[in-house]
């Protein structure tokens, strides 16, 4: 059988790993030292190292057949030094663009996507001159490296713009203006090397406290919305020259406008839905695009819905095994901090 270098360990490499297994394969993991990984318990290795550990690296490369990712901040010299060893998917110039809001926008821009409006800001002075383009409200973000919400501050009609420039911490930040989005949708598509696309169904995103809460299955919006929505994350896939997945985050507005906010080269949040109730679930066609297979069938088997478990909520699994029709995914962390991502379940709508 071959092997998957998988560069992360954490819930998203575990339910590859298990996905991988199902078809012959087999997963070596690599993540930093001092990280629990939820991986490691269903992957046949686990390397932890520095990313920039080129001995470790190339000890990695020579093990496996070929190297994807669960997260897209991996640093890009990492993907780079790696890629000269062994097939790399997907590549570094992908995760450039995932990494940098401010390069996401302008690419999409380019494409003919639209976006919501944004600026560049890299002091209150620029903070203060785009927020009298953009206006109130609008989203103060750190380019790089926020997930669930954090490393944002909201621009209210009282903010201090100090306070919120304090509050993000960084300086290298977007503004962008606020959507008033009708719903938040996403579709992931997954591609291969040779061009081959094949893309999920729209779903609809909803958000507590700026964690994914519900995923509901399919998306309540207009075919004219649902196939506009997997254009635009085609045309993304495509124009990014994606191997693997590509999970594409829009806002949808009362108009019918679809607009990318942002973009996730690996199985998503949003897809966790496939596991239970889609022909092929997103962990096995990632594992097929990125080895060159055939990628399976995307189809809806039935409407449902995904409840994210944040934290304490994983508590409550024991009723959740019990509860006919629910289907639980635990991802084995040992402590259920505040905000942490514990688990999930699939229930039909
Ligand atoms: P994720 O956990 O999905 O990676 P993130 O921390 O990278 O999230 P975003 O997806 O940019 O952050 O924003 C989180 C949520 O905040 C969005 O899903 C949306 O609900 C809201 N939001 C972000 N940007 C805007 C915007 N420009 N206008 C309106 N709402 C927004
Ligand atoms: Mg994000
Ligand atoms: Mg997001």
């Amino acid at each position: 059988g071959s092997t998957i270098g998988m560069l992360g360990a954490g819930q998203l490499g575990r339910m590859t790993a298990l996905a991988a297994a199902r078809l012959g394969y087999k997963l070596h993991a690599f993540s930093l030292e001092g990280r629990e990984s939820s991986c490691g318990q269903v992957c046949a290795e686990v390397t932890t190292a520095d990313w920039h550990d080129r001995d470790a690296l190339a000890r990695f490369a020579a093990s496996v057949d070929v190297v994807t990712l669960e997260w897209e901040n991996v640093p890009t010299g990492t993907v780079d030094f790696l890629s000269t060893l062994v097939p790399v998917h997907p590549g570094s110039a992908v995760l450039a663009v995932a990494q940098d809001r401010l390069k996401e926008k302008a690419f999409a821009n380019a494409q003919g996507l639209e976006t919501a409006p944004f600026r560049a800001v890299r002091n209150v002075a620029e903070l203060e001159a785009a927020v009298a383009e953009l206006g109130r409200p609008s989203i103060l973000k750190s380019t790089r490296l926020g997930y669930d919400g954090k490393g944002q501050a909201r621009i209210l009609p009282g903010t201090d713009l100090a306070d919120a420039w304090a509050a993000v911490g960084t300086d290298e930040a977007i503004l962008e203006g606020f959507v008033d989005f009708a719903c938040e949708v996403s579709v992931i598509t997954a591609r291969r090397e040779d061009g081959v696309m094949a893309s999920f169904p729209v779903v609809e995103n909803r958000h507590k406290s700026g964690i994914l809460d519900t995923t509901h299955v399919p998306a309540a919006v207009t075919p004219a919305v649902a196939a506009q929505a997997v254009r635009v994350a085609e045309t993304m896939t495509r124009s990014l020259n994606v191997v693997g997945l590509l999970a594409v985050e829009m806002f949808v507005t009362s108009d019918g406008r679809v607009l990318v906010n942002e973009v996730a080269p690996r199985p998503h949040n949003s897809g966790h839905w496939t596991q239970d109730f889609c022909e092929t679930d997103q962990f096995e066609q990632f594992v097929r695009a990125v080895c060159g297979l055939p990628l399976g069938p995307t189809g809806i088997v039935s409407p449902c819905v995904m409840t994210n478990l944040i934290g304490d909520d994983v508590a409550a699994w024991p009723a959740l095994l019990a509860e006919p029709g629910a289907h639980l995914h635990l991802y084995g962390k040992s402590e259920a901090r505040p905000g942490r991502k514990m688990g999930h379940v699939n229930r039909k709508a």
